[in-house]
């Protein structure tokens, strides 16, 4: 017997029309390029997105059509994450971050109609332009009057919204349709694109809004630094639109002072970004402290958090650390770590430990860990094996490419190419990526858990582990650290000695070697790959 319930489409125009109809007052704060802030409300941009919206159909973008963006996080790139997929077009977020080559690859591969460009980036956006055999029209934001333009045909976003109109009616869309398109930033491979369905994001933005997720509330001021190139910035727009929260985008002010200024001066109570960009936050506060009480929960995601620093933020500056781990491929959130009751009782130390770990998977998303011959290992908190996840946001192919084993299993799981283990009470701790693994000897060591280690030590701010070929165990382990600017060197010695009080000897990098700064991706990870090529070519000696 069928359900006797609506066939209710869900589509991203109805969060708008809902951020619109409920919360129309509640506001947009963008931080511009010159450090003043924009400020406008939901009730502008629902308007201001069906004049985008009149203007895409006016410049013949028809649903399906691939509409780019290269951009910081603004109130204009927020427009397009609505006025895009509400024609039944497809938002697609550009990594200003990545090479020319690789946004041209990019770029010619979703075969973008029209790309929005942040003005303040034309430079880094002509350099792309070169290596397009055909370019798409180009929109461009913040345009500075008097500022030279060398692209043909080039318009500017204000004048084409202009000729749009705020009374434009949204079409009816279907809820499979895309609306989204990320590419991975490619920390272990060429990228791939994630197509997001509008039903796979409302989905995922009910998921976020989860109390025992990310649970954004009417009464949040949200500042997602993570970039809105990201994963749809965690769908942390969307999840605001649903929630009446307010939204503070930080735009091209991403260092760790003006985003110390930008919390206290708006009030920020949610902000979200990867470890590295806390960690800067942190070493700027000590120096510079400012008030960030208003924060109650500092989101973290993309890379594991180390327990030091977790232990820092909640003991020295009181603001509460919410550690969740995801993918591109999920929309992205997958588990989210949050202590539960039984975690209450608890000294503050083992908390800690537990809030390093990813979390648990949040409804949605069915998790299973697969061992090494296929089997699926038992949730005892040590049996290792591939993470593998299913759900209505996660991933079900890559955009034009068929479906490999290698991504894809034969009874329709995820291979997320992370390894990690589930404690009976359903807690994910992830061990490494499979390729960063490293084996010695024919036992696997954690790069993941040797670099928190690291990081543990008040005397170390960022360490990176890799798997280097030796003769005898096959692989060994290799570390690089930053000193931190704030404490009294420490020795490599000291360092292995730390680390072979708390693991197995074999674990113990034969040598820790101090750099100024460590590789990052685009998105701010470290970067193994860039690592493993210096290590090669002998930059560490
Ligand atoms: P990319 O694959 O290009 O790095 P993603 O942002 O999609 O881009 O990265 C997802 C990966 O990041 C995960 O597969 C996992 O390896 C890592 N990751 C994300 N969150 C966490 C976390 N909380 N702890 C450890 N690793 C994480």
């Amino acid at each position: 017997m069928q359900g006797l319930m609506m066939d209710y489409p869900l589509t991203m125009e109805r969060i708008l029309e809902h951020a619109n109809r409920l919360y129309p007052r509640k506001r947009i704060s963008t931080v511009l390029p010159d450090e003043t802030v924009h400020r406008y409300t939901w009730a502008d941009l629902h308007s201001r997105s069906k004049r985008l919206a009149s203007a895409l159909e006016g410049l013949g973008i028809e649903p399906g059509d691939r509409v780019g963006t290269f951009a910081w996080n603004n109130y204009q790139h927020l427009e397009l994450y609505f006025a895009a997929p509400c024609i039944g077009a497809v938002c697609h977020t550009l990594n200003i971050r990545l090479s020319p080559d690789q946004l041209a690859y990019i770029i010619s591969h979703a075969e973008d109609r029209v790309i929005f460009v942040d003005a303040t980036l034309l430079p880094r956006f002509e350099a792309v332009i070169a290596g397009l055999s055909r370019c798409p029209r180009i929109v461009l934001f913040n345009v500075k009057p008097g500022i030279r333009i060398d692209l043909p045909d080039a318009i500017g976003y204000e004048a084409l919204i202009a000729g749009g109109s705020d009374s434009f009616e949204w079409p009816a869309n279907d809820e499979n349709a895309a609306m989204g398109l990320c590419y991975t930033s490619g920390t272990t491979g060429e990228p791939r694109g994630a197509l997001y369905s509008h039903r796979s994001m409302f989905l995922h933005t009910l998921g976020v809004n989860q109390s025992n997720a990310l649970g954004l509330v009417e009464s949040d001021v949200v500042m997602p630094v993570v970039p809105q190139f990201h994963a749809m910035a965690w769908g942390l727009p969307y999840a605001c639109a649903a929630a009446g929260a307010e939204l503070v985008l930080p735009g091209p002010h991403l260092n760790p002072a003006a985003l110390a200024r930008t919390i206290a001066d708006e009030g920020v109570t949610v902000a979200a970004g990867v470890p590295t960009i806390w960690t800067g936050l942190y070493e700027a506060l000590k120096v510079n402290p400012r008030d960030v009480s208003s924060v109650r929960a500092l989101i973290v995601g993309g890379a594991a958090m180390p327990r030091g620093l977790i232990e820092a933020y909640e003991t020295e500056l009181d603001v509460p650390v919410v550690h969740a781990w995801g993918m591109t491929e999920l929309s992205p959130l997958g588990t989210v770590s949050r202590l539960q009751r039984h975690h209450r009782a608890l000294p503050d130390a083992d908390r800690w430990d537990v809030k390093a770990r990813q979390g648990y998977p949040i409804c949605g998303v069915d998790m299973r860990i697969v061992d090494d011959s296929g089997n699926e290992a038992p949730w005892d908190g040590s049996s290792m094996g591939e993470v593998q996840v299913r759900g209505p946001w996660v991933i079900g192919r890559y955009y034009r490419q068929d479906p490999s084993p290698d991504h894809f299993t034969a009874d329709g799981w995820f291979r997320t190419g992370d390894v990690g283990s589930m404690s009976p009470d359903g807690f994910l701790t992830i061990t490494d990526r499979t390729r960063d693994l490293i084996k010695s000897g024919g036992e696997w060591i954690s790069s993941v858990a040797l670099e928190n280690a690291l990081m543990d030590h008040p005397a170390v701010t960022e360490a990176a582990v890799i798997a280097v070929p030796d003769a005898k165990w096959t692989e060994r382990p290799f570390a690089i650290a930053v000193r931190s600017p704030n404490a009294d060197p420490v020795a490599a010695e000291a360092l292995q000695a730390l680390l072979a009080s708390a693991y197995p000897k074999y674990w113990v990098p034969d040598r820790i070697v101090f750099v100024e700064q460590i590789p990052k991706t685009s998105v701010g990870k470290l970067d193994k790959k860039v690592i493993r090529r210096q290590y090669t070519e002998g930059k560490f000696g």
